[in-house]
């Protein structure tokens, strides 16, 4: 099988730590591949997948912009180029944000029918951990790390739930773009990069759009 070639958005936030951990899962998928920061338009270029990591929504908001890569990364969407957003990443996914979100006019890519509220849990529970059952996973819940977690509020369209806290949303499928509240990138757990890989791997749709 070709070898698949997967980014990492590299602007700000978890970057290190996603690179890592989607090479551990290409290697335990027996995939062959490479994994690519992605800083400029130009690094889009071939690629299979796309993750978006958590850090602070409104800098990587600020810097897609000023890149020129938030019209790249929604065209590309577009044309079926499989998304994997944590934390910030979901945040910029969604097509609605908060009221905080609309007063400051921070950038989302807008990619998936949600609305999103950020740093959901509240201060109390700034950072937690908590078992998480994320549909379409084998092998049991899933360790979530929780940092400033988002939490979607409601999804519509082709948007479906896959994973809940609580009774509240934090894990979000719309064909293959993939959102979570939380950041699998710091557990040992490989398993949802596993997951993206997979969707990564099922090739481009040819001739049908997502959005
Ligand atoms: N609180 C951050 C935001 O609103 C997200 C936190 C994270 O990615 N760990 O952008």
């Amino acid at each position: 099988m070709r070898p698949l070639r997967v980014g990492v958005l590299g602007l700000q936030g978890a970057v290190s730590e996603h690179l890592s951990s989607t090479s551990r899962a290409m290697k335990k998928l027996g995939m062959r591949g490479e994994v690519v920061w992605v800083s400029r338009r130009e690094h889009l270029e071939g690629l299979e997948g796309l993750i978006l990591p958590g850090g602070e929504s409104t800098t990587i908001g600020r810097l897609l912009l000023s890149t020129g890569l938030l019209e790249r990364i929604r065209e590309e969407a577009r044309n079926g180029l499989p998304l994997l957003g944590t934390c910030a990443g979901l945040i910029l996914l969604a097509s609605e944000g908060d009221e905080e979100v609309r007063r400051t006019g921070q950038p989302l890519l807008g990619l998936m029918d949600m609305k999103v509220i950020r740093n959901a849990f509240g201060r109390q529970r700034e950072s937690f951990e908590a078992d998480v059952r994320v549909e379409g996973l084998r092998g049991g819940p899933f360790r979530g790390v929780f940092i400033r977690a988002p939490v979607v509020e409601r999804v519509w369209g082709e948007a479906r739930v896959v994973a809940e806290l609580e009774g509240r949303i934090v894990g979000v499928r719309q064909g293959k773009r993939l959102a979570f509240s939380f950041h699998p990138e710091l557990t040992p757990d490989t398993r949802i990069h596993e997951y993206f890989l997979e969707l990564c791997r099922g090739g481009r749709p040819t001739g049908t759009s997502l959005s």
